[in-house]
C-alpha cells in the first residue's frame, strides 16, 4: 500500500423507516434491473435491497445487501427499538452462510448491492413513491484501494464451498469441451 490518496466520491441512500410502507416496488425493480438481459424477468429473492416486513408489528425496514461474508459472526446480535423486537441479524447487510438473505436462489452465489452502476439515479431510489430512500453524494479523499469485482467475489464464494482445486478442475474440463 502507497498510502496514495485519491477523491472518491461516496454514495449513501438515506433511509427513512417511518416513510416506508413495505410495497417492495425496491426489490422488484432491483431484480429486473439485474436480470440478465436487463428487466427479462423480475424476482424480489435475487434484489439487493430487502425490505423487513411484518405488517401486524408495523415494521418495514429496507436493508441493503452489503459484501460477501465467508463465515459468520461468533456472536448474533438481536435488537428491540421502541418496544419492537426485531429478528436475530436483522439489520446486517452481509452475504452470510448462516442464512440465505442476499444470496442468489439457485446457485447460492453472493449478491451485493452496486448502487446501480451505470444508472444515473439508483433504481430503488427512482421507484419508491413514497420517498423513503434518498441518494446523497459527497466527495472524500480516501487511500486507493482495489475494488473486488462481482466476478471475483462469486468465484471466491464458489472456492470457499467447494475447494479452489474443485473449482480450477472444473474449470479447465469445461475448457477442453469447448
Ligand atoms: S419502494 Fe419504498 S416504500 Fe416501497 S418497500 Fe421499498 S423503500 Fe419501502
Ligand atoms: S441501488 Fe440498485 S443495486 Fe442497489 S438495491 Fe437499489 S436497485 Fe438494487
Amino acid at each position: 500500500m502507497t498510502g496514495e490518496k485519491k477523491k472518491k466520491i461516496i454514495k449513501s441512500i438515506k433511509i427513512d423507516v417511518d416513510k416506508c410502507n413495505g410495497c417492495r416496488a425496491c426489490e422488484l425493480v432491483c431484480s429486473a434491473f439485474h436480470a440478465k438481459p436487463k428487466y427479462s424477468s423480475n424476482n424480489p429473492a435475487r434484489a439487493r435491497i430487502r425490505v423487513i416486513s411484518e405488517p401486524l408489528k408495523d415494521i418495514y425496514v429496507p436493508v441493503y445487501a452489503g459484501d460477501y461474508a465467508p463465515a459468520e459472526c461468533a456472536g448474533r446480535d438481536k435488537y428491540t427499538i421502541d418496544g419492537k423486537e426485531y429478528d436475530e441479524c436483522a439489520f446486517c447487510r452481509a452475504s452470510c452462510p448462516s442464512r440465505d438473505e442476499f444470496k442468489e436462489p439457485d446457485s447460492g452465489l453472493p449478491l451485493k448491492c452496486d448502487m446501480c452502476e451505470g444508472e444515473e439515479e439508483p433504481l430503488c431510489v427512482k421507484w419508491c413513491l413514497s420517498d423513503a430512500l434518498v441518494l446523497e453524494e459527497r466527495e472524500e479523499e480516501v487511500e486507493e484501494e482495489e475494488e473486488q469485482e462481482e466476478l471475483e467475489t462469486g468465484l471466491e464464494a464458489l472456492a470457499d464451498k467447494h475447494g479452489l482445486q474443485k473449482i480450477l478442475d472444473t474449470i479447465a474440463r469445461m475448457s477442453k469441451k469447448e
